[in-house]
């Protein structure tokens, strides 16, 4: 059995972040954890944090750190977590949140932090284009759209563009992304913590990439998944 990861994955909005992150969660067989998926789903049962977090999320703002975190850990919490990690999708997404989690993961390791890099323009077009199932969240673009008349190929459900994936939105999310998110590539290079991998070309090379990258600086470490 593949040994499990702790692994956070880092990258603009468009990058194929959630893409990989699924990958990733397959490849070392451990829970794919992810804010915007947890925040969504909260929003379509209508809980308490999903009709706080809505109007947020629509407009491309940040929800609050200690929300987030709040989430967040008691995800990390689980069981499955616990025994065989996690691949983190879409947290930390400023240096506060950054904080927090390392001292809720201490005294155990982070494997590392990948960031996917796909340049500014390239993103915009990928998001402007992107459509998704309201149902359970495969993606599509305009150029290759589900075979039926925009209902899922995998579930049936509605294909339809995310509300925060219009043009205003957008512009919003990748101007807090430079401004909160991007000092974390530092922060974990600074911790030798750091892949840069680059998230240009087909979705199975970027993931042949990203797990070259892990696999690197795991026999650096000796092998070990501890
Ligand atoms: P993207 O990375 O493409 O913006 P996500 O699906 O990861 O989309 O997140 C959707 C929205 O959920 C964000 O725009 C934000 O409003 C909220 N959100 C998700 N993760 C966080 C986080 N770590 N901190 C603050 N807000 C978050």
């Amino acid at each position: 059995m593949v040994p499990g990861a702790r692994l956070i994955v880092l990258g603009k909005q468009g990058a194929g972040k959630g893409t990989q992150c699924v990958r990733l969660s397959h490849h070392y067989v451990v829970p794919h954890v992810s804010t915007g998926d947890m925040l969504r789903a909260a929003v379509k049962q209508g809980t308490a944090l999903g009709l706080k977090a809505k109007d947020q999320m629509d407009r491309g703002e940040l929800l609050g750190d200690d929300l987030i975190m709040g989430m967040v850990a008691s995800r990390l919490d689980e069981s499955d977590v616990r025994a065989r990690g996690f691949v983190l999708d879409g947290c930390p997404r400023t240096v506060a949140q950054a904080e927090q989690l390392a001292a809720f993961l201490n005294p155990v390791e982070l494997d590392m932090a990948v960031d996917i890099e796909v340049p500014t323009a390239q993103v915009l077009r990928r998001l402007a284009a992107r459509r998704v199932c309201v149902d359970c969240g495969a993606n599509y673009s305009v150029s290759s759209p589900p075979l039926i008349n925009w209902t899922c190929d995998v579930c049936g459900g509605e294909v339809i563009q995310r509300e925060d994936d219009r043009e205003e939105a957008i512009t919003r999310r990748l101007e807090l992304y430079e401004r909160q998110t991007a000092p974390l590539i530092d922060w974990y290079r600074a911790r030798d913590q750091l892949a840069a991998v680059s998230g240009i070309g087909a979705p199975d090379s970027v993931t042949r990439r990203v797990i070259k990258a892990i696999e690197v600086r795991r026999d650096r470490k000796g092998g070990r998944f501890t």
